[in-house]
């Protein structure tokens, strides 16, 4: 049973213990949204990381994002749902000054209401914890 709760985890690992990157998601816990930024050539990453695409340093420093944009891009999953999810699943492209984040869009009642450019706000979705009971949290926008 445990083998099949873990193969179906559909989540990261977000503790210490696990990713070098888990003050994301500590940050997400508190309401908050940030990414990595190279501390060699300053260039900001989505989604964070660990070390720099364009000049390969692993040197980096968190750096604060909006916590509202607009949604640049979207989509409705209907079918197909992970054990737990209800349906209809919203996700969208959200565009955060120069980025563009992929995330889940809740709080929408029906769908077909939502707009390209319709302003999102943060609201992190805590989701199961880790297999050591560690709490998780997923990144997710709301209509504002
Ligand atoms: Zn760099």
């Amino acid at each position: 049973m445990t083998t099949y709760v873990r193969a179906t985890d559909p989540f990261p690992l977000e503790s210490a213990d696990h990713t070098k990157l888990h003050e994301f998601y500590a940050r997400l816990a508190e309401g908050r949204l940030v990414t990595t930024r190279c501390s060699s050539c300053a260039t900001t990453a989505w989604p964070p990381r660990g070390f720099c695409g364009e000049c390969a340093s692993d040197a980096f420093a968190w750096v604060e994002l909006p916590r509202e944009g607009a949604i640049h891009a979207f989509t409705v999953q209907d079918t197909g749902l992970p054990p737990g999810f209800d349906g209809p699943r919203v996700f969208a492209i959200v565009k955060l000054d120069a980025l563009r984040i992929f995330a889940v869009v809740t709080g929408v009642a029906d769908p077909a209401t939502l707009q390209i450019g319709q302003r999102v706000r943060l609201a992190p979705v805590r989701v199961r914890d880790d297999p050591k009971g560690q709490p998780r949290w997923l990144l997710a926008f709301t209509p504002a």
